[in-house]
C-alpha cells in the first residue's frame, strides 16, 4: 500500500541567506512560510546599483558559497589589488606597498544576484510562501502546540527555525514557556557580525586610480572611510569602504575624503550610498552597540520545545560562523537534522 504522508508546516524566521537556502534544501519535504520583519529580503545582503553594501568577498576555502555561485551561474571576479595603497594621514596622502592579500572574488552584479536566483526557485514552488513585513514577536507552546505571532498575523506549525542574529532572539522575541538563563545568556554571547559596521558604496564616471597605479586600497586615519576597496567590474568604476566606528555616515564628508586624497572634479562622482548596519533594527542589537559586549566567538547548539524549535544563521555555525559560507553550513546543519 502507497501511504502518502501530509506535510508538516514549518515555518523560517527571516529572509537571509541562511533562511532562504533552508527553505531551498527543504522545499520538498515541508510547506514552507517564511517571515521577514523586513520589506525586502536579503537580510546583510544588500546591493544597490551592483555596489555591496554588506557582504562583498568570497574565498577560496568557502566551498558551499562558491558552488552555489557556480550552480546559479554567477560570475565571480578577482578582487583587484594591483599597484600602490594610500595611507591618509593628517600630512598628505601616501603611497605605499600593501601586503598581498589572500585572494578574495566578487560576484558581478553584487552579492544580492545569489539571494534573487533562491527567491526565483522558491517562487517557482507552491510549497513556500514568503512574507515580508512580519516581524516575529511571540512563540508559544502550550498543550503540544506550537504557535508563533507577529505585528500582523497569529500560525499554527509544526516546526520553527529561528535564523534571525542570536541577540535579537532574546532581544525581540518572547517565549512561552520562557526560555532558560543558560540560553539566554548562550544566545547574548555571540555578537552580531558585522552589527558594529557602516559601509559606503561609491561609484565612479572612469577609473583614475588604476590609472595611476594604484590598487584603490586606502586606509585612513581621518575617515570618514577607514579601509576602501575596489569594487569595480570592467568600465564600471566603484569603491567601497567601511567607516570609521565614530564617523558620521555623511556623503558630503565621503566625497571630501575621496577629493582629498584623489584630487578631482566633482563631475567624476557618480552616486554614493551607504548604510549604517548598528542603526539595522533587524540586523543589530542592543548589545552590538556597546563595543565592550563583542566576543567574536562563533557556533551554538539549541532547540526548544521538545525539538519543535531549531536556530540557524550564520552566527551559529561553529565554521565559517558570520560569514556568507557559515549561513550555508547553518542551513545544511538544521535541514539534515530536519529530513
Ligand atoms: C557590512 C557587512 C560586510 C560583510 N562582508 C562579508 C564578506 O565580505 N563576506 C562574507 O562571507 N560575509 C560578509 N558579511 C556577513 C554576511 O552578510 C552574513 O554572514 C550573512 O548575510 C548572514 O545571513 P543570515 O541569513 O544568517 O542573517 P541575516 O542576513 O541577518 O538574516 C536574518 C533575517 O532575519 C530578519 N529578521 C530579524 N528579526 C526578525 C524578526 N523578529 N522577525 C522576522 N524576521 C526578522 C532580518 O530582516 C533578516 O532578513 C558581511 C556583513 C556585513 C553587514
Amino acid at each position: 500500500m502507497n501511504i502518502k504522508h501530509k506535510k508538516e508546516n514549518l515555518i523560517i524566521v527571516g529572509a537571509g541567506l541562511s533562511g532562504l537556502y533552508t527553505a531551498f534544501l527543504l522545499q520538498d519535504k515541508y510547506n514552507i512560510t517564511i517571515l521577514e520583519a523586513r520589506e525586502r529580503i536579503g537580510g546583510r545582503v544588500l546591493s544597490i546599483d551592483g555596489l555591496d553594501l554588506g557582504p562583498s568577498w568570497v574565498w577560496p576555502d568557502h566551498t558551499n558559497i562558491l558552488k552555489l555561485i557556480k550552480d546559479f551561474k554567477l560570475e565571480l571576479i578577482e578582487q583587484y589589488n594591483n599597484g600602490y595603497a594610500i595611507y591618509d594621514d593628517k600630512t598628505e596622502a601616501q603611497k605605499f606597498t600593501a601586503q598581498k592579500a589572500a585572494p578574495s572574488f566578487r560576484v558581478k552584479g553584487g552579492m544580492h544576484k545569489i539571494i534573487e536566483k533562491l527567491e526565483n526557485i522558491l517562487k517557482e514552488n507552491s510549497n513556500v510562501k514568503i512574507h515580508l513585513e512580519e516581524e516575529v514577536e511571540e512563540v508559544e507552546y502550550t498543550n503540544s502546540t506550537l504557535s508563533i505571532k507577529t505585528n500582523e498575523n497569529s500560525y499554527q506549525c509544526d516546526k520553527i527555525v529561528f535564523t534571525i542574529p542570536p541577540r535579537l532572539v532574546t532581544q525581540d522575541i518572547s517565549f512561552n514557556p520562557p526560555i532558560a538563563l543558560s540560553s539566554i545568556n548562550k544566545l547574548n554571547d555571540i555578537a552580531t557580525w558585522m552589527g558594529h559596521t557602516a559601509k559606503a558604496a561609491i561609484s565612479f564616471e572612469k577609473n583614475f586610480w588604476i590609472e595611476k597605479g594604484l590598487s584603490g586600497f586606502i586606509f585612513s586615519n581621518i575617515g570618514p572611510l577607514m579601509e576602501v576597496h575596489d569594487s569595480s567590474y570592467k568600465d564600471n568604476a566603484a569603491l567601497i569602504g567601511f567607516f570609521h566606528s565614530k564617523a558620521k555616515i555623511e556623503k558630503e564628508s565621503i566625497k571630501k575624503q575621496i577629493k582629498r586624497i584623489f584630487p578631482l572634479d566633482d563631475k567624476y562622482i557618480k552616486n554614493i550610498y551607504s548604510i549604517d548596519w548598528r542603526e539595522e533594527k533587524y540586523t543589530s542589537s542592543l548589545k552590538d552597540k556597546d563595543v565592550n559586549m563583542q566576543y567574536f566567538s562563533y557556533g551554538y547548539d539549541l532547540s526548544l520545545f521538545d525539538e519543535k524549535v531549531d536556530f540557524a544563521g550564520t552566527e551559529s555555525s561553529y565554521e565559517n560562523g558570520g560569514y556568507l559560507e557559515g549561513a550555508l553550513l547553518s542551513a545544511i546543519k538544521i535541514s539534515n537534522k530536519l529530513l
